[in-house]
């Protein structure tokens, strides 16, 4: 099977007839929606960019598991240099849409389940590895979108799973069949699942015994029976679907998180990965975290390089690119992206083969990486709303732009350095609204924050892998104490 083009992946996701609820209303059509299709137009940027000679080589790799040329966004990394190619690949897109291109989940989620079904079949003697390699054979050769799923609702954080009200507050196996499984519950925030092909079903934390209903690891197809779709708002969504898009700020691309229903859904052995292994379960959240916390090192430094080249724009475009103050925001604006783009390559250059053959990054640097990624984008914003000025908060709309009895005064008022037109002064404008407080700010911001785990999460791992008692004993060592 040849890799897709952006169009055939298109093409693609129709014949899968999914269905969700947009704004309140039941909708068929999800490819003309307003809504929805500048989030597929991301996605379709992450297959045409494998047919990019300026960017094939990046994207293309040789997979062993299928024995052909795959797009790195469905590889398992083979190497330390796969997974620095990861992470380029990763800004390259983020910089070439502004906006989360929703593939990495799906793409981190495989290479964390390939190396925990291999280590639970060699500790308890199960077959899961085989089966999963079947299945990303064929994801690989059918060239898919998998939306990696793990975030259960999960109710009162203070109450484990079976002490919920509702036990389906964590996904769960709420029956088994013959040849199966039947799975109750939701997964939040899915990043791209209407683009998506399968759903790659994961716990959401380390799971203890007497908890093995909720160790549940899986695939489904996105148009599984029972499987229901509520998609998320984002601010100033709606302008996506006003006539003129001058205000959407990203006219062509955007991000997409939907709430995931799974209403006894059934899942079949063969692509069951994970069933009551609660030992493995938390082995698969963390190494799936850490994939997914060097990712934000690529694609967030990707769309900062579009704010951070918005902003200089918007300097020139206002006279004031040359004052030394606003040329020191901007050089500080690159190097805090640069920082996330090195912590995003230096986990990546620390990667080590996993028993399974497959490379894991370097845990306490991908976790740094990650909590840099929670701060240091704020400030990025924060930088940029100051050099935009107050119309960024301020700026009328693309309606009284066109409208012949308000239009002359916008022309008029809206006039900064002469070299520049008052038209793209407002597209630029809008662009660093969308980062910094409209849709685009969910990936580049609040995506930031909780995407992979809160700052907490990150904060734990990096005690547990900062090696204290090693730091310690070469202190003693230093000052001969025993
Ligand atoms: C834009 C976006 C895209 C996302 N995409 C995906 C995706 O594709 N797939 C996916 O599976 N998930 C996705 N997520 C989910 C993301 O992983 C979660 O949002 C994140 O793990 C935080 O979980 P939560 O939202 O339930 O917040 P909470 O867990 O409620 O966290 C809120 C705060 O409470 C604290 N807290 C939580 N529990 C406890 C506790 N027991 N004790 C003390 N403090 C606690 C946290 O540290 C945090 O400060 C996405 C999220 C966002 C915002």
């Amino acid at each position: 099977m040849a890799l897709k083009t952006g169009e055939q992946y298109l093409r693609s996701l129709e014949s899968l007839n999914i269905s969700a609820h947009i704004l309140g209303r039941p909708t068929g059509e999800l490819a003309g929606h307003g809504l929805v299709q500048p989030s597929r137009q991301a996605v379709a940027f992450t297959y045409d960019a494998a047919h990019d000679p300026a960017t094939r080589d990046l994207f293309r790799v040789v997979s062993p598991l299928c024995q052909e040329e795959v797009n790195r966004f469905t590889h398992l990394h083979l190497s330390s240099q796969d997974l620095v190619n990861k992470v380029k690949m990763q800004r390259h897109c983020g910089a070439s849409t502004g906006c989360c291109f929703q593939r990495c989940v799906g793409m981190d989620a495989a290479n964390a389940v390939y190396s925990t079904t291999f280590d639970c079949d060699q500790k308890h003697g199960t077959s899961y590895h085989a089966r999963f390699r079947d299945y990303w054979a064929w994801v690989q050769r059918q060239d898919l979108v998998v939306d990696g799923a793990m975030t259960d609702p999960k109710g009162d954080r203070g109450k484990r799973p079976k002490d919920q009200v509702d036990p389906d507050l964590f996904l769960r196996v709420k029956e088994r069949r013959p040849g199966g499984v039947v799975i109750s519950g939701a997964k939040l925030h899915q990043t791209g699942m209407l683009n998506s092909h399968e759903i790659l079903v994961m716990p959401t934390m380390a799971m203890r015994p007497g908890e093995e209903a909720w160790a549940i690891c899986c695939a489904v197809p996105v148009n599984a029976p029972g499987v229901r779709y509520i998609y998320g708002r984002q601010a100033s969504d709606t302008r996506k679907l006003e006539a003129d898009t001058l205000d959407v700020g990203n006219p062509v691309f955007g991000g997409q998180e939907v709430m995931t229903v799974f209403e006894d859904v059934f899942v079949p052995d063969e692509r069951v990965f994970l069933d009551g292994e609660v030992e493995f379960s938390g082995t698969l959240v963390e190494r799936f975290a850490s994939y997914h916390r060097q990712s934000y090192g690529g694609c967030k430094v990707g769309v900062g390089d579009v704010l951070i080249g918005a902003t200089a724009l918007m300097a020139r475009m206002n006279g004031v690119d040359k004052a030394s103050h606003i040329r020191e925001k901007i050089i500080e604006m690159n190097h805090l992206n640069e920082t996330l783009y090195a912590c995003g390559l230096a986990c990546s250059h620390e990667g080590r083969p996993t028993a399974a053959g497959n490379y894991l990054v370097d845990l306490l640097l991908a976790n740094v990486c990650k909590l840099n990624v929670t701060r240091l984008p704020y400030e990025i914003a924060r930088l940029a709303t100051d050099v935009a000025g107050g119309l960024l908060g301020t700026l009328p709309s693309a309606a009284d732009l066109a409208n012949p009895e308000t239009s002359p005064y916008l022309l008029k008022y809206l006039a900064a350095q002469p070299d520049y037109q008052v038209l793209d002064r407002v597209k630029v404008l809008r662009l660093i609204e969308n980062l910094t407080a409209g849709a685009g700010a969910v990936g580049y911001l609040i995506e930031s924050m909780h995407g992979a785990g809160p700052p907490a999460a990150q904060r734990i791992m990096i005690e547990r892998q900062a090696g204290m008692e090693a730091k310690v004993q070469k202190v003693k060592g230093l000052l001969s104490i025993a």
